[in-house]
């Protein structure tokens, strides 16, 4: 199997943390070559960053989650900026909107989403996009930023019409762990009409761990299963998968100079 990039996996979460060291050296013997490690606040954004500076196919991005975002203040957006600009920070993210938890109120939520695109804006970065139950909002404020801010729809389970939508804005469409869930039909269904031009993969670890190993927590190594299953439901050669997702991947955020050895 060719060497692989997992676009999105939290690798600072404490769910790691007694074993952390040993699962990043095992990336490399299980194909994988790269991680994009985004931050969902301060402080894990904070971790994203140190972990990219400590080992090399790690690369970071920063950002505040929808979650988060009552917590938003002036210092953290200062904080988050300063952070931007440091060395192998590719991306602000992630950000967006959740209507499904609702943990922040969503005029609070549609404020630190605007704020954080000015700033991807500003820099010149790509965003990472995490958005649930919000499908409308968040691409009218994506929208708002047509031309000028582009990234990718992270964990995208949502519907044709409006995948088609953000590609339209130049977003990419990143899938992930659900695609494997043998009831997941409509994102199955979604993902046959995704573009390889536009697609990406990721585990979002150490959530949605892909069948067979659901239960588990989730590892980048178990992107495999995600790149089998779209491989299975377009029915073209794994190789083809790993090698558009990953040309996707280093296209968007701009990895210059990465290579693999396969
Ligand atoms: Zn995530």
């Amino acid at each position: 199997m060719k060497f692989m990039i997992d676009s999105h996996a939290h690798l600072d979460d404490e769910k790691f943390n007694y074993d952390r060291e040993g699962v990043l050296k095992g990336l490399y013997e299980n194909q994988i070559a790269y991680v994009i490690n985004p931050g969902s606040d301060l402080e894990t954004s904070k971790s994203a960053v140190e972990l990219s500076h400590e080992y090399d196919f790690i690369y970071s991005a920063v950002g505040v989650h929808p979650h988060e975002a009552e917590d938003f203040t002036e210092e953290i957006y200062e904080e988050i900026k300063k952070l931007a600009k440091e060395k192998k920070v590719v991306a602000i993210g992630e950000i967006g909107l959740d209507y499904y938890y609702d943990h922040s109120p969503r005029e609070i939520q549609k404020e630190v989403f605007r704020k954080q695109l000015n700033l991807a804006k500003e820099l010149n970065m790509p965003v990472i996009i995490h958005t649930r139950d919000a499908q409308g909002d968040t691409f009218d404020i994506l929208n708002e930023f047509k031309g000028e801010v582009t990234g990718v729809m992270h964990c995208y389970t949502g519907s044709v019409e409006m995948a088609e939508k953000y590609m339209k804005l130049g977003y990419y469409i990143s899938i992930a762990g659900p695609v494997t869930f043998k009831n997941a039909v409509n994102v199955k269904e979604m993902v046959k009409t995704i573009p390889m031009e536009k697609l990406l993969i990721e585990t979002d670890s150490p959530y949605l761990t892909p069948t067979p190993n659901r239960g588990k927590r989730n590892e980048p190594k178990f992107v495999k299963y995600v790149a089998e299953t779209i491989a299975e439901l377009k029915e073209i050669p794994l190789t083809d998968v790993i090698e558009h997702s990953r040309e996707n991947t280093k296209n968007l955020f701009k990895l210059e100079g990465i290579a693999f050895e396969d």
